[in-house]
């Protein structure tokens, strides 16, 4: 089997004249009842979309589009129609990020939105760079290294700290909007909002999979009125058919759109934020802890630039989001471990069989866990380079058994640029880790050749079950990221909270070059498993031989050191048995994270992907699909 990572290298040296000819048709199918006119108010002729009522009930769920002219992955068909609108009236791939995101807050309101934080990556056709913006929940000036402790020292119940005032960082994902646009738009924020407001206008028709999940957080939402008033009407969780119309998110959008961002960080907006912060509106006889966030808090927060995160796995460069996200560092380092247990067993990952390869794959993401929780955090001094560097995986990789799995946890490694002869893995300490099921992640390309891969998120699926009240959006929980106390008692933790900090986070969008151009982009939901979801496509599509969808769909094995998940199609298999059988740990989990990508195989040429079932399904569309 040839690893994909060879076949890239052919491919992109393939002249524009030889790859097969693209349909030039509009793009959505006449058939469809598009949010048609999302973008401008218009319709398109051929597209008899009504002005009012619900908008894309009729969109089709298709997990992967081939074509040009830009491409679009996302969880939602409504919000890849909204970026696909935008491409194909010649927005940038930033411009139709910042639109199907702001749609996505409206279709997908319990993983992301604007009460929320995300960690951006692009690829700048033009200047041929990638760059990364750090948009992520910041503690207000008033939390402190205890501030998730109890008065008797022990730390404070999770659910009790996620469904509170204390747990929310100050959003930045306005300012990322505006910031992503600043840098790569050629858009406004306005008119890049104009879909969103719509579809919250008009509403949008609630599906079986955002049906259950409204059931599943019903008893915490019903903790706050302006919360159920939106979600459980009539004191129900919404339900499949119900056309879910959000009037005060809409105001809250058309809000943004005429005063732009100052309206969240410095106006009415924030200022309601602050207060639900500070007195959480509750239902009688709740009551929950109360944050400390202020004015201040809001006005001096900053969207941050960061230096990517730059590895190297076969001739490919890998670009991912630094510190504090975790994502970046860990998925580099499973790449290189990976590629290290090649070296020791002298068989390519390709030529290998599955049992194998996940072995190899869940030894790696073990020591990468061990590593991350140790020593990622928002501080100076993480060892970023160390991490991810070959000499450090080469003596990370040495004790790696081809036969058996290293008994868990496994100790953290010593990143500090000196290595060692080969030893044994040594044990580690017991941890826990809360895995979310959150988040959402985008993935854009224009036709100009500019690459988004953008994670946005409110951490728990819900966040912190708070609407705004009047203002119709769900506030983050996002400082439950930090460790509530040190995990070794007395030892003071890189994660702990501190005023001004960013929680880790274990968001991985990622950007693969090879010679500078873009091949492949790809992000994913999840928690802590979005790391491993993440690097196992990487490995699926790049070294496994399988197509971007069915990487994208193959059953999920996520191993994090203190706890390991296999999905069922690989429980029940006898892969799952032989893995087993070879030590390895794991339970059965219904799904893991949800992801999207986009390939690009020859110049011009998009390859879109998303989940098949995960989540009731994604949606991957072009602007010109190729039939
Ligand atoms: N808070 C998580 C993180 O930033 C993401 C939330 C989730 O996917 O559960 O890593």
């Amino acid at each position: 089997m040839m690893s994909r990572a060879g076949a890239i290298a052919s491919a992109l040296a393939l002249p524009l004249a030889l790859l097969p000819a693209v349909a030039q048709a509009s793009p959505t199918s006449p058939d469809h009842t598009t949010p048609s006119g999302v973008v401008d108010g218009r319709t398109r002729p051929g597209h008899t979309a009504p002005e009012r009522g619900p908008v894309g009930h009729r969109l089709p769920k298709t997990a992967t589009m081939t074509g040009s002219g830009g491409a679009v992955a996302s969880v939602d068909p409504v919000a890849s129609q909204v970026a696909i609108d935008v491409l194909a009236k010649g927005g940038t791939a930033a411009d139709a990020a910042v639109a199907a995101t702001a749609a996505l807050n409206v279709v997908e309101p319990y993983a992301t939105g604007m009460g929320g934080g995300g960690f951006f990556v692009h690829y700048d056709a033009h200047t041929k760079k990638v760059e990364t913006l750090d948009g992520r929940e910041t503690a207000p000036r008033s939390v402190t290294p205890t501030t998730f402790v109890e008065p008797d020292g022990t730390p404070m119940d999770f659910d009790k700290a996620v469904n509170s005032g204390l747990s929310v960082g100050v959003p930045g994902t306005p300012a990322m909007w505006q910031e992503i646009l600043d840098r790569w738009g050629r858009r406004s924020l306005s008119e890049m909002l104009a879909p969103a407001q719509r579809i919250a206008d008009r509403g949008f028709v609630v599906d079986e999979a955002f049906s259950t999940a409204t059931t599943e957080n019903a008893e915490r939402f019903s903790k706050f009125p302006a919360t159920a008033a939106v979600f459980l009407p009539g004191g129900k969780p919404v339900q499949p058919g119900h056309v879910l119309r959000q009037p005060d998110l809409a105001r809250t959008f058309g809000m943004l759109r005429h005063d732009g961002v100052d309206a969240f960080y410095r106006g009415p907006i924030g200022k309601a934020v602050v207060e639900t912060v500070r007195r959480p509106a509750t239902a009688p006889g709740v009551a929950v802890p109360r944050g400390g966030m202020t004015m201040r808090d809001l006005r001096t927060y900053r969207v941050l630039p960061k230096k990517p995160v730059v590895s190297s796995y076969r001739g490919l460069d890998v670009y991912g989001m630094p510190a504090p996200s975790g994502g970046g560092i860990a998925v580099a380092e499973i790449l290189e471990l990976v590629e290290q247990s090649e070296k020791r067993t002298g068989v390519p990952l390709s030529r290998t069989d599955d049992v194998q390869y996940l072995h190899r794959f869940a030894e790696a993401s073990a020591a990468a866990f061990a590593d991350r929780n140790r020593w990622v955090a928002d501080v100076v001094g993480v060892p970023t380079d160390e991490l991810v560097s070959e000499a450090y995986a080469a003596e990370r990789a040495c004790g790696f058994d081809a036969s058996k799995a290293a008994p868990r946890p496994v100790a953290v490694g010593q990143p500090d640029g000196t290595y060692a002869p080969c030893g044994p893995i040594a044990a580690g300490r017991p941890g826990t880790v809360h895995d979310g099921a959150s988040t959402t992640h985008l993935t854009v390309a224009d036709k100009w050749g500019d690459v988004v891969s953008y994670t946005s998120t409110i951490e728990q699926f819900g966040g912190s079950g708070m609407v705004v009240p009047g203002y119709g959006f769900l506030l983050n929980n996002q400082l439950t990221d930090f460790e509530f106390v040190p995990p070794t008692k007395g030892v003071p933790h890189p994660n702990l909270p501190g005023p001004g900090k960013r929680p880790r986070s274990s968001i991985s969008p990622t950007i693969v070059l090879k010679d500078g151009r873009p091949v492949l982009a790809v992000g994913a939901a999840g928690g802590a498993t979005i790391i491993t979801t993440t690097s196992q496509i990487l490995l699926g599509y790049l070294d496994r031989d399988l197509t971007l969808v069915g990487a994208v769909n193959a059953p999920r094995l996520s191993s994090r050191n203190t706890d390991a998940g296999a999905e069922p199609r690989l429980y029940d298999s006898s892969t799952g048995e032989a893995l087993r059988g070879m030590g390895q740990p794991m339970t059965s989990v219904p799904a893991l994270g949800r992801a999207t990508a986009i390939a690009m195989p020859a110049r011009g040429v998009f390859v879109a992907a998303a989940e098949r079932t995960r989540g009731g399904g994604g949606s991957a569309m072009v602007v010109r699909p190729r039939h």
